[in-house]
């Protein structure tokens, strides 16, 4: 009975917690569109729950979430079994083109697409799902993602794939000191998103969501402010 009770305590510690936190994250949302002049319905939060165990999805459900992200098939497949079918779920890790048709038939949004073996797989799931573009902005070495100038080619290759329904654009910042230096990063991709005529934008994570909404981010990936440190 003790043990019971004890462990019910630290779940109420735990969501009163993350309670906390999540309203924290709609402050900042909620004052970067203000800032930048736009509506609170134009951003969606994405939960990445990477690494966080499905009690914890699951108390994040219950306090209204629900569109969360999963950055690797065989983590993500057991918690979207688990869990209720209203969840919209966002792959957003690297994706291997032979997982990429199983990936399409688990997910509704894929935020990494870069290459075209990616594209021929996923159409052989014959669901239609939407897809980002993910652009490697600051070229970096170690990072996947189509480079700037290689854009409009992989983009209409893509237009090839009706399987996927290209909504945008997607980044992941470099990691920086300061917010702040990831700017002209967002700004780029909004102009490239712009230049396409597509309407969403991918980019903003826990250390620079603020920054990447007031240059017009739709989409921001939350995790770490959300549920804490990764293990
Ligand atoms: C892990 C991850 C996130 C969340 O990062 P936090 O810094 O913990 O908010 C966002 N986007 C991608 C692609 C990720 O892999």
């Amino acid at each position: 009975m003790w043990r019971l009770a004890e462990a019910a305590q630290a779940q109420n510690w735990y969501v009163k917690g993350l309670q906390t936190r999540l309203a924290e994250i709609e402050r900042r949302i909620e004052t970067a569109c203000l800032t930048a002049g736009r509506h609170r319905s134009e951003v969606q939060l994405v939960a990445v729950t990477k690494t966080v165990p499905l009690e914890v999805i699951k108390a994040a459900y219950d306090l209204g979430l629900r569109h969360f992200g999963e950055s690797r098939l065989q983590e993500a497949r057991p918690k979207i079994e688990a869990l209720p079918d209203d969840i919209v779920w966002h792959f957003v890790g690297r994706l291997q083109s032979n997982k990429a048709k199983a990936v399409a038939e688990t997910f509704a949004v894929v935020h990494t697409f870069e290459k075209g073996s990616q594209l021929v797989e996923t159409a052989k799931s014959g669901r239609v799902i939407n897809g980002l573009v993910e652009v490697n902005i600051a070229n970096e070495q170690q990072k996947a993602g189509v480079l700037p100038e290689a854009l409009d080619k992989f983009v209409s290759e893509l237009s090839n794939y009706p399987q996927v329904r290209f909504r945008g654009l997607m980044t992941i910042g470099p990691l920086v000191s300061e917010a702040g230096l990831n700017r002209p990063v967002f700004k780029e991709l909004a102009r490239l998103g712009k230049e396409l005529g597509t309407e969403w934008l991918s980019m903003g994570m826990s250390g620079d969501f603020d920054v990447a909404i007031q240059e017009g981010a739709t989409h921001v990936r939350i995790g770490t402010a959300l549920f804490g440190e990764r293990a």
